[in-house]
């Protein structure tokens, strides 16, 4: 039985066919996941999403979290912080994000990311919440943010690793765990496989950030929780493990750190 450490389960795509893929999930040994709300201007589609995880079928564990991503920054206002903040307190809610720094498209400024992903720095040290960090073109930044972190007492996890091993070194040494998606199996990702390899097995998360990046066999699909197990294994195969070893390791990461 394994957790999706990171997905959008109340995202748009699964409004149709949200409890098939719950089913889906539990069929393939899924017993969880933590569902990321990435809030924006639009509160009410927020609100909405925290009901969906209220309304989820028992048999499925679900954990939430909350946050802004870098996309979003520049629609930071006051309300969307606060509500954010109002949430980060609730004793469903296990982590604070995913917040960070993503250069690669720049949606919003670099200015308006890097203050955004210090207020939730700032917010999970308050709430003693782990923090989910997305980063994408923008590791000497991120690791400058990860630092003050370190200082405050905060840490958490970067998500959707897609950095190269001294990355995963500097962030293991802040105190963060490496989670890593279907990006893990894809051939190409030779760094991030060495991150894989080099990653202490008390630190090492699997994620689908569904419905994205859908791992091998199902690349370029959408993504849902079921499939974790695809990225699972191939990690299970990179560190020469069998599948119940890292399911075990899996289980004790996820507890020590949302406390699943
Ligand atoms: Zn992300
Ligand atoms: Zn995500």
């Amino acid at each position: 039985m394994l957790i999706d450490s990171h997905c959008h389960i109340t995202s748009r795509p699964y409004t149709k066919d949200r409890a098939q893929v719950v089913r889906a999930a539990r069929q393939a040994g899924v017993e969880g996941c933590l569902s990321v709300v990435c809030v924006n201007a639009n509160l009410l589609a927020a609100k909405q999403a925290r009901s969906i995880v209220a309304a989820m079928p028992p048999g499925f564990t679900v954990k939430e979290a909350l946050g802004i991503h870098p996309h979003d920054a520049k629609d930071a206002t006051p309300p969307v912080r606060e509500y954010i903040r109002q949430c980060a307190e609730d004793p469903t809610t296990v982590a604070v994000g995913e917040a960070g720094l993503d250069y690669h498209y720049n949606h919003s400024p670099k200015h308006q990311q890097i203050e955004v992903f210090q207020w939730h720095v700032a917010l999970a040290q308050k709430v003693h919440k782990p923090l989910i960090v997305h980063t994408r073109n923008a590791a000497a930044d991120t690791l400058s943010v990860l630092q003050q972190a370190y200082r405050a007492g905060v840490g958490g996890v970067i998500h959707c690793f897609s950095e190269d091993v001294p990355f995963a070194r500097r962030a293991l040494d802040l105190g963060f765990y490496v989670s890593f998606s279907g990006i893990l199996t894809f051939p190409k990702s030779h760094s991030i496989q060495a991150a894989a390899r080099f990653a202490p097995p008390n630190r090492i998360l699997v994620e689908t950030d569904a419905p994205y990046l859908a791992p091998i066999p199902h690349r370029g699909k959408r993504n849902e929780p079921a499939h974790v197990r695809h990225t699972a294994r191939h990690l299970a195969r990179l560190k020469h493990w069998d599948f119940a070893h890292l399911d075990q390791v899996q289980r004790n990461n996820v507890r020590e750190l949302f406390g699943f």
